[in-house]
């Protein structure tokens, strides 16, 4: 690699601005310093493999505007690459920031590098879902080596970022075993770290060899993301021991990747209760010395399947607001089923509306001002101009050309008709005649 530091941090940490911080720094109206030393304190994460061409990098923090990740990729209910190429490019095209390939099916390698040569978003994966897939041999039958070597190829191959669920140890196992949590273990990773532990009876190998897998995401420039196996599945379990207990051990593992100039972003809950998100926000970024955390939620209620992307947005945004940097997409298909193209698109602007009020809600700097457009083109009841604000002006127009208002007044819509407040106001302030009936 023909360049002087190994990762964007170190490069921060050596007074250098890369092209990828002019880019974060342009994107997001700050200037590069501020971006540098963010970078450099490891407030702020670029995402940013240099063998992923093509990537339009992006900047995670707190103090930036709030991005969200959307999970996709093989699986043997959707094998198809074209099919799940088309839904990661459409998803691109909404707003994400991330894709996270989860694939979980065949050769997976394929689907990854061309993820790592088309897709302009940011790409992560949890290589332990793929060892099992990738030696296509049992779970307890893989050694500590066989998943650090996947750690390695999925670096190899471009990735920006990788979760790996180095929290939960040994004494993980006990707390889960002594039936205090309602949920156990929810997360995907963390389920299968826990069981390879109990099963071999050794060490978690992502906490054991953590210094080895750190030499790896430094030579190719890999954020580390560090899972929380230990996310409550519901609210009963919500900011218990257990949670916290992996969190200080994840603050402890951030602080040792710094120390490397790896940089980390920290996952957090979850389902949690709307009283609890706050403070959980607050905790992390103490623990974590202000790592970038990102959120898979917040779920603010367990009894809503088939609106969890409405759940999650409502926590997102409050987690957001209160210092998330980073949400993760939920669909109305969470809890059911593998998300079909329409549930990904549901889920992908609920999160995009999620981020968008928490940056206002952080007074980001022109953060409200395709809202204050909206105002604007909505005042003058100018349709056009207010789908061109809209977050998603296709389903905008569809609805209103599907009940146009009976008199032909398209000025107004068929909510109010003639009674439009709006134009009242407008003629009443102008002077005009307003005809009602
Ligand atoms: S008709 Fe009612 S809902 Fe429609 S633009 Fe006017 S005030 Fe708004």
């Amino acid at each position: 690699m023909n360049r002087q530091y190994h990762t964007q941090m170190e490069a921060a940490r050596m007074g250098i601005v890369t092209p990828e911080m002019e880019i974060v720094a342009k994107n997001e109206g700050r200037t590069t310093e501020f971006i540098r030393e963010h970078v450099a304190k490891g407030q702020i994460a670029i995402p940013a493999n240099p063998r992923h061409k093509g990537l339009k990098p992006n900047g995670i923090g707190s103090m930036l505007k709030t991005k969200i990740n959307v999970n996709l990729g093989v699986s043997r209910d959707c094998k198809d690459y074209d099919i799940e190429m088309e839904k990661v490019m459409s998803a691109v095209n909404l707003g994400a920031e991330a894709i996270m390939d989860l694939s979980s099916h065949g050769n997976t390698q394929p689907f990854r590098q061309l993820l790592c040569s088309k897709c302009p978003a940011m790409i992560g994966t949890v290589p332990i879902y793929d060892s099992v897939i990738h030696y296509q041999r049992d779970l307890a039958d893989l050694t500590a080596k066989d998943f650090i070597d996947v750690v390695r190829l999925h670096a190899e191959d471009g990735v920006d970022f990788v979760t790996l669920h180095c929290g939960i140890t040994r004494k993980t196992i006990s707390q889960i075993r002594d039936g205090s949590r309602k949920m156990n273990i929810v997360s995907r990773g963390g389920s299968l770290v826990f069981a390879w532990m109990a099963m071999t009876g050794h060490e978690n190998p992502f906490y054991e060899y953590y210094d080895e897998i750190l030499e790896i995401c430094r030579e190719h420039d890999v954020t580390v993301s560090l899972g929380d196996a230990c996310r409550p599945g519901c609210l009963a379990d919500a900011t218990d021991p257990c949670q916290i207990e992996e969190l200080i051990r994840l603050g402890e593992l951030t602080q040792r990747a710094w120390d490397r100039d790896v940089q980390v972003m920290v996952e957090g809950p979850g389902h949690v209760p709307m009283d609890q998100i706050a403070a959980n926000m607050k905790v992390q970024q103490t623990i974590c010395k202000g790592a970038p955390f990102y959120v898979l939620g917040p779920l603010v209620t367990d009894i809503a399947p088939g609106y969890d992307h409405i759940t999650a947005a409502i926590g997102g945004a409050i987690a957001a607001a209160s210092g998330a940097a980073f949400l993760c997409y939920v669909t109305p298909a969470e809890h059911l089923a593998l998300p079909n193209v329409e549930d990904v698109r549901q889920g992908i602007i609920a999160s995009k509306i999620a981020a968008h009020a928490a940056d206002i809600a952080k007074g980001l700097p022109g953060a409200r001002d395709q809202d204050d457009r909206m105002a604007d083109a909505r005042r003058k009841l100018d349709w056009d101009a207010q789908f061109l604000e809209a977050l998603d002006p296709e389903t905008a127009k569809a609805i209103r050309d599907s009940r146009a208002p009976e008199d032909d007044h398209s000025d107004t819509c068929s909510m109010c008709g003639k009674f439009c407040a709006v134009r009242s106001m407008n003629k009443a302030l102008a002077g005009e005649y307003i005809d009602i009936l």
